[in-house]
Order: structure tokens, then sequence, then C-alpha cells
């Protein structure tokens, strides 16, 4: 395996050769054992795309090879749509949260994020949903647009700048000498005149959507979740008219009732974390098309990870909860997306998302249909994204093995392409 584009644009090269490895090769042929069609679970034996460009011209067992075709044999592999990660933080790697917005210039968490994207994309990750700059403003805008112009690889992104919070909220700096001026993880706002306000700036920023931490500090007592909620759904709704005011929409951080239910009736697109969901709440999350994005990895990360005994314990209870509540959403029929929390564990190990939703009771067809299909849809590129399709970007990996009978193979990407660009071969 050689990882391409390292190769060439992280050498000592000029800048002109980073626009020549943003043009996608002009028509190549994929040869592989088998080809995934997520959307059916049909398997193509042998499979082939056909790319000109950035976009996929044909799919199938065996497709036209047009004068000047390079043919890449990938050997016993299997063609799949890019992954989709729904819930990421480029500016954060493994440590204190805290301290790196307190400790970190934002010219250093950029660079940090732009390496992030680049081992997010190495390991299969296409597109991405970043959930927040946790204290770097907008500068998942600068990422964004420098991934985009080909300056440097990374998933396509869809960034939300600052997430938003109240004073003393989920994300704020506490426990620090209040005569400080400690910076916030988050963009404080207290009322829903605030929020019209912040999310204004947010957008003229940059952001292509609104994160809003919708609950707090999460707490256990007697087996029993607790979390407070944040903002009322009043307040939601007019952070969520305003977003569609301006053409998008909010997402949120919502770990319990009644912040979840809250959030719901507000009509946010998805909710992120979702460890608790009243019947109610699934009930309307299914009507409505809302997302849970269960984000298991991180809570595993953190057990594994945890400084005392009690922490370890406390984080592998949640994630017991969590995975029995996981349980009752899949059978009230919530709608599913993938999304890890990448960021506090290392950039690119998040496949392992996959295989814990496998592990917790999901099908690995319909892990695979949460991630690329209704992450395209969470995203708002089901149109261009998420399936092997004429038309789409190419956008494919190659995985070694059947990811419908291992999931596992998702963590073993061997062949990346992104809008017909190859970064991994
Ligand atoms: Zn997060």
């Amino acid at each position: 395996m050689k990882t391409v584009f390292t190769v060439m644009a992280f050498g000592l090269i000029g800048a002109s050769s980073y626009a020549q490895l943003a043009e996608p090769k002009q028509v190549v042929v994929l040869h592989a054992a088998r080809l995934l069609d997520v959307a059916t679970g049909t398997v193509t034996t042998p499979g082939e795309i056909l790319v000109r460009g950035d976009r996929i011209v044909e799919v199938g067992m065996k497709v036209a090879r047009p004068d000047g075709a390079e043919v890449i044999d990938l050997g016993d592999e299997t063609l799949m749509p890019g992954l989709i990660d729904a819930h990421v933080h480029l500016f954060l790697h493994p440590g204190d949260e805290d301290l790196q917005t307190v400790e970190e210039s934002v010219p250093k968490r950029t660079l940090i994020a732009a390496s992030a994207a680049k081992a997010d994309l190495m390991a299969g990750f296409t597109a991405e949903r970043d959930m927040g700059t946790e204290g770097a403003g907008s500068a998942d805008s600068a990422v964004r647009d420098a991934i985009n112009s080909g300056m440097i690889p990374g998933p396509r992104m869809r960034v939300s700048g600052n997430a938003i919070s109240i004073t003393g909220g989920h994300e704020d700096a506490i426990g620090f000498n209040p005569e400080q001026k400690v910076m916030s993880n988050a963009t404080y706002a207290d009322s829903a005149d605030d929020l019209v306000r912040v999310i204004r700036e947010e957008l003229k920023g940059g952001a292509d959507f609104i994160k809003i931490y919708e609950t707090g500090k999460d707490s256990d007592s007697g087996g029993k979740f607790h979390t407070p909620y944040q903002y009322t759904t009043a307040q939601l709704e007019a952070a969520i008219s305003e977003t569609a005011r301006q053409g998008t929409h909010v997402a949120v951080h919502a770990t319990g009732e009644p912040g979840t239910g809250y959030a719901v009736a507000a009509g946010v697109v998805s909710v992120d974390h979702a460890y608790q969901l009243s019947d109610a709440t699934m009930a309307a999350m299914k009507v409505r098309g809302i997302y849970a994005v269960p984000t298991f990895t991180i809570t595993e990360y953190f057990a594994d990870h945890a400084s005392t005994p009690e922490g370890a314990v406390r984080e592998r209870k949640l994630q017991a909860i969590h995975a029995e509540e996981f349980k009752k959403q899949l059978a009230a029929g919530v709608p599913m997306a993938v999304g890890s929390d990448v960021g506090p564990f290392p950039h690119g190990t998040q496949a392992r998302e996959l295989e814990l939703m496998v592990q917790y009771g999901m099908a690995p067809l319909a892990v695979l249909q949460a991630d690329v299909l209704n992450g395209a849809k969470l995203l708002g590129w089901d149109a261009e994204i998420g399936q092997l399709k004429a038309g789409y970007f190419a956008d494919i990996i190659a995985v070694p093995g059947n990811p419908m009978k291992d999931i596992a193979v998702t963590k073993s990407v061997k062949f990346v392409m992104k809008g017909g660009v190859i970064y991994l071969r």
C-alpha cells in the first residue's frame, strides 16, 4: 500500500503541484473482485466502475473501456461508496479538550485540523459533518475551503463553526478562577434573541449549519441517567426559524430527556449522542425523519482511557445504558446516521463506530445504509454522494472482504478515491 497523496503533496514541491493533484484523472476503470450496492445489498462479482473526471459514468460487472482509459485492478477487494462520518471534530485531538481551547492558538489548531482531515480521508471517510470547532471560531470554513480548492487533502465537509451553549452550560469553561476570562469551548447564547444573533454571526463566518448544545452535564443516580436541558422548545424554534430563513438547519448535542424531546419538537435535523429518548420522542423522530447519531466510539475510548477507575466504570455504565436504549430506538424505527465524535480519540480510527453499531444490534447492511445513505441525506448531498451511481461524485473506497459479512473490514480501507482523485492505493 502506498499513500499516493502523502508522497506527492507533502514532499518538497511547490504550490502548483497541489492544483495538479486536484485534477482528477480523465478516464479510469476500477476493477475489483466485488462491488457492493449499499442501497440494495447486492454484491456484483466482479465489480467495475467507469470514472470520468470527478464523476461516476457506469457501474456493473463489466463497464465500457473508452480509448485511453486506465484500468486499475484492485484484486480481491470490495468496491463501495466512500464512508461518511456525521459527527467529527477536526479541531480536537486526544487530551484535555478545555485545555486545547485555552492553550493552543487558532493557527495551530487549524494546522491540526488539516492533518485530521487527511487522516480521516485516508481511512476512507470521503464526507464528514464537523460538529464544532470547540473554541476555534469559524476556522473550520477555511479548512473546508482549502479541501474544496485542492490545497489540502480531506473529506467533503459540512461545518458548523463554533457550537452554541448557555452560560455555565455544556462546554463552558467551568472550574477556573471566575476572575480569569477563560475561553469557553462554545459560543454563549442565553435567550432566543441571543440565539438568532449568534446564528447570524456563525453563518456570516461561513458555517454550513448550526450546532447547539441542548443538554448539559450528564449524571446518573441509582442507575438512572439524568441530563438538564439548556434551551426550551420555543428558544430552539427561534433558532431553527433563523437557520431556515438562511436555507439551513440546526443539529443538537442532546443526550437525554427532556432536552431530546424539546429538540425534536422544535424540528432539528439530528439528535447527536441520543443516549436516552422517550417513546414519544422516538415516534416523532420516525415520523419527521430526524436522525439519531449514537457516537458510541467516544464513550468506549473515554472508558478505556479514563484517568481514574471510577471514571472508567462511569463510562462503561453509560455505554451499557446507551446500548440498551439503542436497541429500543432501532425497534421503534428511529432513523440512524453514523457519527463517531472523533477528535478526542485519534482521527482515522473512527470506522470502529460501524463495528460498535453492529455489536449493539444493528444489521451490517443497515449500518452501512445508515452511514452512506442517511449520512448523505443528513449532509444534504444525497443527490451526489453515498451511492455508486452514474452521475454521482466518484467517492469510492475498496475494502478487503465483504463488509456485510464482516463490518470490521471498514477499518482496513485499501483504496480511496474522492471526486475522481486517488488518495490511497
Ligand atoms: Zn461532538
